[in-house]
């Protein structure tokens, strides 16, 4: 399928992105377009990777006003290929793997990218683990957001039973930090 990109739109989201945007011309597109499942050969009309919560704010921004298709993509693991788009637009969250811990609250706070490569080397200085994927390249979202069964979930439940809060861009990204917490009062 092929989308037409408007000119002056695109231009209008390159200003101010740090991160990078990849039209199916530029070099590195088709690495950037691989998933897990090879399977999966989808050819979105722009892969928008995001440094940051601004870059992705644009990107859907841009998206919704374009009335592309959005998909999101973290570690791209995903079997059914829900991480491509066919001639739409990919947000794509790998540069956003930047993984903090609160060792006194045994905590982590986890970029929408990071895999699980990112928070085991994040946690394991102060012997902290968390169920996690079992393969070390799953993306931390996507693994929680499909429930999330890994090597101590016998000890310790599902990825999502372990996830205390998620600050989320909403669909008409205007409600950035949109914090959900769980339980209400943590
Ligand atoms: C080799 C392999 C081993 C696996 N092992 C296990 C296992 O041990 N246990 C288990 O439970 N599952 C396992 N899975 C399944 C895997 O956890 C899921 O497919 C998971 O959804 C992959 O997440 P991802 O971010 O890597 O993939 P992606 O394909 O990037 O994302 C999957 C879905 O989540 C969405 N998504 C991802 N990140 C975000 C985000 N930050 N914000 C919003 N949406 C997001 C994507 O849009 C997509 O719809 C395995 C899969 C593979 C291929």
């Amino acid at each position: 399928m092929t989308t037409h990109i408007d000119n002056a739109a695109l231009q209008e989201l390159r200003q101010g992105f740090s991160g990078e945007i990849l039209l199916p011309e530029a070099a590195g597109y088709d690495e950037a377009r691989k998933l897990f499942n090879a399977m999966i050969d989808r050819r979105p009309a722009i892969i928008a990777q995001c440094d940051d919560v601004e870059d992705v704010l644009a990107a859907v921004t841009y998206g919704r006003r374009l009335e592309l298709e959005i998909a999101v993509r973290g570690g791209g693991h995903g079997v059914a290929g829900k991480a491509l788009t066919e001639g739409g637009l990919v947000i794509d969250l790998r540069r956003m793997n930047g993984v903090s811990v609160d060792p006194d609250a045994r905590t982590a706070t986890v970029a929408g990218g990071a895999t699980m490569s990112h928070l085991d080397r994040a946690t394991q200085p102060h012997d902290l683990a968390t169920t996690g994927g079992r393969v070390s390249t799953t993306g931390v979202g996507g693994f929680t957001l499909g429930g999330g069964d890994g090597w101590l979930a016998r000890k310790f439940g599902l990825a999502c039973d372990n996830l205390l809060a998620a600050k989320l861009v909403t669909a008409d990204s205007s409600g950035w930090p949109a914090t959900t917490c769980w339980p209400p009062s943590w």
